[in-house]
């Protein structure tokens, strides 16, 4: 079996999307395929762990569901990885520049492609989708070019890396807040780990 190389194990409520409050187990895969701007997340670090020791990692808590999140985790998760946590609900939160292994319960895609590549990489649809969105960069596409999803999320930037990461851009707020007035079924989704400083 081949190690993954992890940046980090934590224990938290997901902060945000469909799901947010709900315990869960974050694994965070190192590496990534895009460089955008706004990351948050030192994913060049990275210890490589055999499944075994993540399962000794994780099996610690009550949470019912691991989220694999990077990163981007598609370019480490396997199906044959999967199989070692089939007794958990396994979600993902990807790019969109990948399609996802198919042990994958839940699928959250922040895109960062076109609607044509993820119509491409997610025939079945996805789960959640959910867009980062700051002054200057684009709102997302009509509902009718993206494949099908059962959720449809806009999420505001936050002011950018370090300490300022933690704080809410008050224009990117709310342009989202207008956008998903004027566009439903598109919610507005807000990273609340970040506003109550939890991991
Ligand atoms: S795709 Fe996600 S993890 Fe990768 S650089 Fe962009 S924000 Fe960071």
């Amino acid at each position: 079996m081949k190690k993954l190389k992890v940046v980090e194990i934590f224990y938290s409520l997901q902060g945000e999307g469909a799901n947010v409050g709900t315990p869960s187990i974050f694994i965070r895969l190192s590496n990534c395929n895009l460089n955008c701007w706004f990351c948050d997340t030192d994913w060049n670090k990275g210890t490589e762990m055999t499944v075994d020791e993540i399962r000794a990692a994780i099996d610690k808590y009550p949470a019912f569901g691991i989220i694999w999140t990077g990163g981007e985790p598609t370019l480490q998760l396997t199906n044959e990885v999967l199989e070692h946590f089939d007794d958990y609900i396994n979600a993902i939160e990807t790019n969109g520049t990948n399609p996802v292994p198919s042990r994958i319960d839940y699928i959250t895609c922040s895109p960062k492609v076109t609607p044509e590549v993820l119509k491409k990489n997610f025939p079945d649809g996805v789960d959640e989708f959910r867009y980062p969105y700051g002054v200057g960069e684009q709102l997302p596409p009509d509902i009718g070019d993206l494949p099908q999803a059962t959720n449809y999320f806009i999420s505001p930037l936050f002011l950018g890396k370090a300490k300022e990461r933690f704080i809410l851009n008050p224009r990117n707020v709310n342009d989202c807040i207008e956008f998903a007035k004027n566009n439903p079924p598109w919610r507005l989704s807000l990273q609340t780990h970040k506003i109550l400083k939890i991991r």
